[in-house]
């Protein structure tokens, strides 16, 4: 569609408020088919996916207001029920919010009086500064300078205005139409971004960057592959949704900790940190709580199609945040997105299969569903205790020690040395997750796809190229079983985008239509410093790490796991009317329960060996 058209279709011109624009009805829950003018939200929709934000401004801005102010509209509960709808709050289309934040605060302590209280209480003896809390339950305001800013933090690169036409739109669709690219036949793929948590920053030496988002999207879009897919503007996770899994202490102190600029272990390297929070590693940058929740919304709505059956596979790359603990940050994690997302799949699935192939250990995720038979964890990563984070994932690690705990041997680690090769790597992945499907046949697949592994990576040193790194998905597709694909590492930005474009070509079925070479109006398409999709390793590296890998030692890992294999029934009972209200609680009661029956046994053991003693002598 031409943007002349686009103007006639909705009735207003670009950048001008709409007299009545597409969700401009009253108050409700409607179905997306039912919302007039759904065309023009699905432009704006994908104009947003481009990062684009000037034509469709207001349009946009309300978008994420109005999925931002849903607690006055509809309880959570309620909204956890209807994964397929769409908010929608009277008179509030193309009207920018009028400023909402004084109000603000008197909103909450009204609904939130055991939040304020505890937050405000709390603020004398906290040694970390307090602000008012800045939850998504509260309307988000659009700080002018902070978006200045990021634009200039990237200037080299170009800022976003390069998208804001809708003509790189019209491009996108012609190279669709170039490589044949249509919906995929018999599978439906939806992908969720919020383009909003793209622009936060977690310092300028910070290796996380979350603009790796943005140019990922950027060549996805460029390709046309979003033509192939139902996309989505995901909403950001309420408070209740992270409260699934993670504490409210440890929540309120992110929603209302003060950003600061400067780490606090830089002057101070033993500092102390509040839930690991402050650190050079997990940066109290500003509008943290926000860029977490956003993250969390994404994999969480990419759950809900899944379990609606809307997706087959859906595709959240801004989640993945594998390290973060029930109430501590780990390893530039503060949310961990995936257990949230597994929580909301286990409402609907009997056994939920979660493999890793980040460069880095899935400790978190590892570690929340450590006592439950129906989460299986397998994780890919190196290994090196001594000088490599996080340090955990032994080959011998296999989940809880007593064979009473259900979660025994469902944890599986693959520790892997520097300089592991495509062939080496695929090879052990078809392996081990083969295996593991035949024995424990996962009802979802949860696929973290951390990009660091990746050869080149400024954190990882593996030699895994694009494809090596994109069979493991393919794989797992091939499978047919309902996956969710997570982002996760991955720290060389213009790898990290030709990896997950590649990735979700397979996803779509095209990965044999595109052509490797990037397409002309990619946006920062000098940054990918080759035009290829798939650089050889002498491109990526000056000389390739030398593989430590040995062939005896990827065989002892594949013996030890077909072992611990043989200990998993092939399909444990799950009571499907339980929804597991939170695994922490569910944990310690299963912890409880081993040590009360271990008293038991030897009560009676005790009891039988007393009777024996006093039992008169037969002969
Ligand atoms: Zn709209
Ligand atoms: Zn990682």
């Amino acid at each position: 569609m031409s943007r002349k058209e686009w103007q006639s279709q909705s009735g207003s011109s670009p950048g001008k408020a709409a007299s009545s624009g597409c969700l401009d009805v009253p108050g409700k829950y409607l179905r997306k088919s039912e919302v007039p003018g759904t065309q023009l939200c699905k432009l704006c929709l994908l104009q947003s996916l481009a990062g684009a934000s000037t034509i469709l401004d207001k349009h946009l801005e309300v978008h994420l207001w109005s999925s931002a102010g849903f607690p006055d509209t509809q309880p959570p509960s309620q909204l956890q029920k209807t994964p397929s709808l769409l908010l929608v709050t009277p008179a509030t289309h193309h009207k920018a919010p009028s400023s909402p934040r004084p109000e603000a605060e008197s909103r909450l302590s009204r609904q939130h009086p055991l939040l304020w209280h505890r937050t405000t209480s709390r603020h004398m003896d906290n040694p970390y500064a307090w602000r008012p809390p800045k939850s998504n339950y509260l309307p988000h305001k659009k700080v002018e300078d902070h978006n200045e800013l990021v634009v200039q933090e990237y200037e080299p690169l170009g800022g976003p205005e390069q998208l804001e036409d809708a003509v790189f739109l019209n491009k996108c669709r012609r190279a669709a139409q170039n490589y044949n690219i249509t919906r995929p036949k018999g599978h439906t793929v939806s992908f969720h971004v919020n383009p909003e948590m793209e622009k936060y920053h977690f310092g300028l030496t910070h290796p996380m960057k979350p603009w790796r988002l943005t140019l990922a999207k950027s060549l996805i879009m460029s390709y046309g592959m979003n033509f192939a897919m139902d996309n989505y503007l995901a909403r950001a996770a309420t408070y209740e949704e992270l409260n699934s899994f993670h504490s409210e202490d440890y929540l309120d102190f992110l929603a209302t900790v003060a950003p600061e600029p400067v780490p606090r272990d830089i002057d101070n390297p033993g500092t102390e940190l509040k839930f690991n929070l402050g650190g050079s590693d997990c940066p109290l940058f500003e509008g943290l709580y926000d860029y977490c929740s956003m993250s969390a919304g994404s994999s969480l709505d990419a759950a809900r199609k899944i379990c609606s059956g809307q997706s087959d596979i859906a595709i959240a790359w801004g989640g993945g945040l594998h390290h973060a603990k029930k109430t501590e940050a780990s390893g530039f994690c503060y949310i961990n997105d995936i257990v949230v997302a597994i929580l909301q799949l286990l409402r609907c699935f009997p056994r939920v299969l979660y493999i890793d192939i980040d460069v880095h250990h899935g400790d978190g995720v590892e570690e929340a569903f450590l006592s439950t038979d129906r989460v299986m964890t397998v994780s890919f990563h190196k290994y090196d205790p001594q000088n490599f984070f996080p340090g955990t994932g032994a080959l011998t690690d296999n989940g809880p020690q007593s064979e009473q705990n259900p979660g025994a041997h469902h944890a599986l680690n693959v520790p892997l040395q520097d300089g592991i090769t495509d062939e080496q790597y695929g090879m052990l992945f078809r392996n081990v997750i083969g295996e593991v499907i035949q024995k424990f046949r996962p009802s979802a697949i949860a696929l973290q796809c951390g990009a660091d592994s990746l050869a080149g990576d400024r954190l990882g040193k593996f030699n895994l190229q694009v494809q090596g790194h994109g069979q493991c998905v393919e794989f797992c597709k091939a499978q047919n079983i309902p996956m969710i694909l997570f982002g996760g590492g991955g720290y060389t930005p213009r790898n990290v985008a030709r990896a997950w474009t590649h990735e979700t070509s397979i996803a779509i079925d095209a990965a044999d239509k595109i052509d490797a070479t990037l397409p002309l109006h990619a946006p920062w398409r000098d940054h990918f410093r080759q035009e290829t999709l798939f650089p050889t390793l002498e491109q990526i590296l000056e000389a390739p790490k030398p593989n430590r890998n040995t062939p005896k030692r990827i065989e002892e890992i594949r013996m030890h796991i077909s072992e611990q294999l043989r200990f998993v029934n092939a399909a444990p009972s799950v009571q499907m009317s339980t929804i597991p209200p939170d695994l922490g609680a569910i944990r310690d009661e299963v912890e409880a329960r081993i040590k009360e029956e271990r008293v038991e046994r030897d009560d009676a053991l005790r009891k039988l060996h007393e009777e024996a003693v006093g039992m008169p002598m037969e002969f």
